[in-house]
């Protein structure tokens, strides 16, 4: 099949890597495209040209996306000419952090308490009534870390207004977790549904550096929650493809911070720690081919390779570690690769994740 992706960055470039051992071709709508120069057919536009997305859908038999700051328009569009998954009011929720958190509170999943912020008179009513701290987003736009402040004393207040004024704004009071995991799962296009367990995230200045599948000391009984948390908004939605939902865990409670409506990078480590990958299964989900076993092979961690790329040789005399580069050029704050490493145990894990966590920071 001719799939067609709105974006080509590294995600793009994963789900192709996955496709086409199955015979299918790509076409990739991106400005940039360097993350997957060689691996399908390029054009070299934004998802708000009309005449690009035209040519994106000309031939093609499904088209998915690849990150979620796609204008809802352009994923209707692309939703009128061919079949596309997951569903463009994915996007309309994902997009927006006050449209997703109602989002999850309608579906009886837990989220921080939060007010919109339109006025700087808002923001003080809105800390007053969620107190401090407290955490000042932009509702929309916002990616690893940026357009967002941590508010903890009232002095803080002035300084992160003047910083992120002049576009809707949402006060999240802060949640005291315990850990930050996320959930991902498919589901295939006659319902059916796989989840893969709970990974443990950890970020630092708001970009994801490390994760640790399964989550150490996993419960069933929390992997259950999560599930049924992805399976309500999998129904709501009639979703089609992989869904990530970011949580914070306070206590046996799952607090839910966004979903990310594609495949996300906490589910790295499934291309070399599980039975199927996310970018496979989204690959099969969309193209109506049966989903694969999202079994886990061992304990695994990853860690992401920001801003720089470490020398190959040190990375790859770890033992058991796997190297992925994603062909994009080195600048501060951008993921360029990824390492993972699969261990027998969560206690065989700790010595390689920590080496290859010194060698990513340099
Ligand atoms: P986000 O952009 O919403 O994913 O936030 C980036 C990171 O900031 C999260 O991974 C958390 O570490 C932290 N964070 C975001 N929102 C909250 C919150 N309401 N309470 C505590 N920490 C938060």
């Amino acid at each position: 099949m001719r799939i067609g992706v709105l974006g080509g960055g590294q995600l793009g470039r994963m789900l192709a890597l996955a496709g086409i051992p199955y015979g299918h071709e790509f076409v990739f709508l991106e400005p940039g495209g360097e993350a997957v120069r060689g691996l399908g057919e390029l054009i070299a536009a934004s998802a708000d040209d009309r005449g690009a997305l035209e040519r994106l859908t000309e031939g093609t038999d499904v088209v998915t996306y690849e990150f979620e700051n796609v204008p809802v328009s352009a994923a209707r569009v692309t939703a009128s000419r061919v079949p596309l998954h997951p569903p463009a009011e994915a996007l309309h929720y994902a997009q927006d952090r006050v449209n997703e958190k109602t989002f999850f509170r309608e579906l009886g999943i837990p989220t921080a308490r939060f007010v919109p912020v339109e006025l700087r008179g808002d923001l003080d009513k809105a800390a007053g009534s969620l107190g401090l701290p407290a955490m000042l987003k932009t509702r929309r736009f916002g990616y690893d870390g940026k357009g967002q402040r941590v508010l903890r004393v009232p002095a803080d207040l002035g300084a992160a207004w003047a910083h992120l004024a002049g576009t809707p704004l949402v006060l999240e009071a802060f949640v005291p977790f315990t850990r930050e995991l996320s959930i991902l799962g498919v589901r295939d296009r006659d319902g059916a549904t796989a989840f893969y367990p709970l990974v443990e995230n950890v970020h630092r200045d708001g970009i994801l550096r490390r994760s640790v599948a399964p989550a150490p000391g996993l419960t069933p009984a929390l992997q259950a929650l999560a599930e049924t948390h992805m399976q309500r908004v999998f129904e709501r939605l009639r979703y089609v493809g992989v869904l990530a939902i970011e949580l914070f865990q306070v206590g046996d409670e799952l607090v839910a911070n966004e979903m990310a409506p594609r495949v996300h990078n906490s589910g790295h480590w499934t291309i070399d720690g599980a039975a199927t990958s996310q970018f496979e299964n989204h690959v099969r989900a969309i193209t109506g081919w049966p989903l694969g076993p999202t079994t886990v092979t061992g304990a695994v961690g990853m860690v992401n390779l920001i801003g720089r790329i470490p020398d190959p040789n040190a990375v790859l005399a770890v033992p058991n570690a796997r190297l992925h580069l994603y062909g994009k050029e080195p600048k501060p704050g951008r993921k360029v690769g990824h390492v993972t490493v699969v261990a027998e145990s969560h206690d065989a894990l700790a010595r390689p994740l920590a080496a290859l966590e010194r060698l990513a920071q340099g």
